[in-house]
């Protein structure tokens, strides 16, 4: 996805803590929005133990980076990170520098013992050990914890949300999938799914707290089952959808090997649940799918786009490719651009494929795609994207399109941010309106990435 105002997967993000005696704790966020919502939960289970808020982060006696592990890129990015905090720690006297989420979980001793000077590392299902942690690394231990604890899905703990207008709610956590080139299986462990109950609550709760919007979190929101066993994805979205109209709600990632017609249909029957799907499709060669066990071949996945779009015409459906898959050909790859170019999809996230030690490709198959030719065909994939995406943006200039404003534009003061039912950026001229409101926008210019345009109702 090319330069939105506000990317959908933000590579790195910080909130800091401080506690009363003044130990203060600062924590970069890298990847996905799950790693986001985590760090909500680990700054709520700081603060209960003491801890507060601070935006200094030079001051900070405690530096937390929740990691990302999907990409080699963001591995490297984590060791970067940690060169630059080396020096750091050797003038600091007393500095604490723990490491947590997917890349400690994945690469486990290895990586303790390759950063000496990190204090301690957590994986995902420990973080309600980290203030003991915390404490131990002041008194000069260090400490790994990596368990997993397939139940753990931080039920009593409310997360110090950042955002004010829009949030997000994991509803599920882990991966019972066995895609070839995906190490979260591994850094998440085992599919677990918050009671509906829960999630309803929560959710009704964010509405009446003054949120505006909710994104649903889970690897594959598809596998979501409510322990009773009877409820599945497309009752949870009823439910919620009920349970909060006010409120628009969002949900990411759907697998397209599971997308049910039934969850099609309550988005298409519900104003409030958004009309954007994300449906990962990796790549458009059925050979290559087959490869990465994605479990559906190009036509089933062409069939669900068909489906979706019958229920919901105007549907955005977004999605995820990886260029230079093991053994990818130059067929391969022309079958990718042939799937972009009859999907049209509105925006894409493209990546090139990086080895992760340990899955299933890297076990059973070669990486045997020269660099040079990765990057080749992930330049040719992102100037179709682009090509397609501005395409499809053009065709709303004229139209009149509801945006709920999140933020001041990053350009102007005198302009607003903010995001339509299908995602698509639009930035306009502020008038009477606020961060929070819903605006009928007229878009009169559009790029690939970004709508442009007026209030309706300006006065
Ligand atoms: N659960 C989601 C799904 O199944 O579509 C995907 C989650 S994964 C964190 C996000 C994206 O990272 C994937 O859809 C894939 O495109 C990309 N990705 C994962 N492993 C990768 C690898 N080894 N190399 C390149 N891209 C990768
Ligand atoms: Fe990874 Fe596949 Fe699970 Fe997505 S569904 S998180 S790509 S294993």
């Amino acid at each position: 996805m090319q330069d939105p105002e506000v990317p959908l997967y933000p590579h790195y993000r910080y909130v800091c803590i401080v506690n009363t005696t003044s130990t203060s704790c600062f924590i970069h966020t890298f990847g996905c929005q799950m790693n986001q919502a985590d760090t909500e939960i680990v700054t709520s289970i700081l603060q209960d133990a003491g801890y507060a808020r601070t935006s200094r982060e030079e001051s900070a006696s405690i530096i937390l980076l929740n990691s990302c592990a999907v990409r080699e890129n963001a591995v490297d990015r984590i060791g970067n990170f940690l060169q630059q905090l080396k020096g750091r720690k050797r003038r600091q006297k007393g500095l604490v520098i723990g490491v947590i989420g997917c890349v400690p979980q994945f690469e486990r001793e290895a990586f303790f013992s390759a950063y000496p000077f990190v204090d301690f590392v957590a994986g995902p299902d420990t973080y309600r050990a980290l203030p003991s942690m915390i404490g131990s690394a002041f008194g000069g231990q260090r400490i790994a914890s990596l368990e997993y604890d397939h139940r753990e899905i931080y039920s009593g703990i409310e997360p110090v949300r950042e955002g004010r207008i829009s949030t997000f709610l994991p509803v599920m956590r882990g991966c019972n999938n066995h895609c070839a080139f995906c190490v979260v299986p591994v850094t998440r462990g085992r599919e677990r799914s918050v009671p509906l109950r829960s999630v309803v609550d929560e959710v009704s709760k964010l509405a009446t707290s003054g949120f505006r919007e909710v994104t649903l979190l889970g690897q594959n929101v598809n596998s979501y089952r409510d322990s009773s066993g009877s409820a599945d994805f497309a009752a949870l979205l009823d439910a919620v959808s009920l349970a909060a109209p006010q409120l628009r709600i969002r949900f990411t990632t759907s697998h397209p090997k599971d997308i049910s017609e039934d969850l099609v249909r309550v988005i298409a029957e519900r104003p409030n649940l958004c009309n954007h799907i994300h449906l990962p499709v990796q790549s458009g060669s059925t050979r290559m799918l087959e490869l990465m066990k994605r479990g559906h071949t190009r036509d089933e996945y062409l069939r669900r786009i068909g489906m979706i779009l019958r229920h919901i015409p105007d549907a955005a459906i977004t999605t995820d490719l990886i260029a230079g898959f093991c053994t990818e050909t130059e067929a391969d790859h022309r079958d990718t651009l042939s799937l972009m170019k009859e999907v049209r999809f509105d925006a894409s996230f493209m990546f090139y494929y990086s080895v992760r030690p340990g899955t299933w490709a890297d076990r059973n198959l070669e990486d045997d795609v020269p660099e040079a030719v990765k990057k080749a065909r992930l330049q040719e994939i992102i100037e179709l994207q682009n090509v397609i995406s501005q395409e499809r943006y053009r065709g709303e200039v004229g139209n009149v399109v509801e945006v709920l404003a999140e933020t001041e534009s990053k350009r102007s003061s005198l302009q607003l941010m903010g995001r339509t039912g299908t995602n698509r950026a639009v930035v306009f001229d502020r008038g009477r309106f606020n961060p929070g409101d819903l605006v009928s926008v007229k878009i009169t210019d559009a790029t690939s990435a970004t709508l442009s345009g007026t209030p309706v109702d300006a006065e």
